[in-house]
């Protein structure tokens, strides 16, 4: 068995993972203590791809900050132009309030690991495969130990599994595929298709500023088994279907954990972050905001509450997204109606402030102050076709 025979022998911190998540945990640890040990594993080697939209919205820039590299990808073009179909049809392209970027994941991540290493944390290749609590620590493979585990390995989280934390239920689990095409490079609009087929479904364009564009389709999982078709054959087909325009490549699939379904946010010395602790936006697919926001509280529990990790981060993560989780727990089941997002996005092609907020709460942390709830729910309960055929202008 392994033993420490030394308290050198003990990392500070160690981070599975080096997602934004795992990576923002990395930094902001360093950045409060540069004198603690941390190590950073991840199975594979960066530059790595990642399914993803790349949309990376101006909330994540915030946190990029937070985290002390605020240019980090400065160079990428601020895209600021929104356009929604809902799934009845109404639409909306406005202007949102501060423009998000799309950074292909290959450069995003592998840039965030590179900021991290050279803030002094030690990066190694490596397949964590076994984890075991001591009292005050924890031994990672039989030959690493720490005083805190944060475990930022994604959706499919092996360290979740081995601290015995549940996945969320498949009825919260969404799965979409992404690819990449060619467009205009003086394409600058952000497109969401939603589908009523298998709703909530939708397709996306997310322009990147170089000629080319992240697109994709997504679903929820049940949906996608209850085709009974192989699921290349829905994911793929669909894509085709929603943007016949955009022939993809390099196509791609993986799990989104939807926030309603969260495992607890850790156990005894292990935290789980990012996609690992369902942090995904039901509504939106949103998980990069929420990966270096969670990341970043459980690097700083790590070193800041050696004494009690979890609980530190608990509070910390209550205090930032617990209303906000809560909101879009409600309106994921309100969702579940796609009248109801007709009636969201009907009432957001006429009103600044509601399309404002929707953006809030699908990229951010908003909350639903109570006169716009009430506002789409009317718009909601009164029915009929969406009347914002048309399309507002801002800015
Ligand atoms: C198709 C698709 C489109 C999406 N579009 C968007 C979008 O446009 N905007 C947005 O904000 N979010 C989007 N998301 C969600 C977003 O991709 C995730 O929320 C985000 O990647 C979560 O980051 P993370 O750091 O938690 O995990 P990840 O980015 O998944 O990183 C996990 C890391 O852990 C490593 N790892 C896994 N297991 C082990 C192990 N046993 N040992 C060592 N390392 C391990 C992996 O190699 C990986 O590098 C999308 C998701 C999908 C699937």
């Amino acid at each position: 068995m392994w033993q420490v025979h030394d308290v050198r022998d003990i990392w500070d911190l160690v981070v599975v993972g080096g997602g934004p998540a795992g990576s923002a945990a990395a930094l902001r640890a360093k950045q409060l203590r540069p004198r603690a040990r941390v190590l950073l594993l991840d199975k594979a080697d960066f530059p790595r791809d990642k399914a993803c939209g790349d949309g990376i919205a101006a909330h994540g820039g915030d946190e990029l900050a937070l985290l002390g590299v605020p240019d980090l990808i400065a160079d990428y073009r601020p895209t600021d132009r929104l356009s929604v179909i809902s799934p009845g049809g109404a639409r909306v392209l406005a202007t949102v309030a501060r423009p998000n970027r799309v950074v292909p994941r290959e450069v995003f991540d592998a840039r965030l690991v590179d900021a991290a290493r050279a803030r002094g944390v030690e990066v190694r290749r490596h397949r964590v495969r076994a984890i075991a609590a001591r009292k005050d620590h924890v031994v990672v493979d039989d030959r690493l130990a720490t005083r805190t585990l944060v475990a930022a390995d994604g959706a499919n989280s092996t360290v979740r599994r081995l601290a015995g934390i549940p996945a969320g239920p498949e009825r919260h689990t969404a799965i979409a595929v992404r690819g990449y095409a060619d467009v205009p490079v003086d394409d600058d609009v952000q497109f969401i298709a939603m589908q009523q087929e298998g709703w909530p479904a939708y397709a996306w364009s997310f322009p990147i500023g170089d000629g080319t564009a992240n697109i994709g389709f997504g679903m929820l999982l049940p949906s996608l088994r209850a085709t009974g078709l192989p699921g290349r054959q829905v994911l793929h087909g669909r894509l085709a279907e929603l943007l016949p325009d955009l022939p993809a490549r390099r196509l791609k699939a993986h799990h989104l954990p939807l926030s309603p379904g969260r495992p607890k946010p850790g156990t005894g010395r292990v935290l789980l972050a990012g996609d690992a602790a369902g942090l995904v936006n039901p509504l939106t697919g949103e998980g990069i905001y929420y990966a270096l926001l969670s990341g970043r509280l459980a690097g700083e529990a790590a070193v800041e509450a050696v004494g009690d990790p979890l609980g530190a981060y608990r509070r910390t993560l209550r205090g930032a997204l617990g209303a906000h989780l809560l909101t879009t727990d409600v309106l994921a089941r309100a969702a579940q109606s796609p009248r109801f997002i007709d009636a969201a996005i009907d009432v957001a092609a006429r009103r600044g402030e509601v399309f404002d907020l929707l953006v809030e709460v699908g990229l951010g942390a908003g909350t639903v102050p109570l006169p716009l709830a009430l506002a789409v729910v009317g718009r909601w309960l009164r029915g009929g076709p969406p009347a914002s055929a048309g399309v507002r202008r801002r800015g």
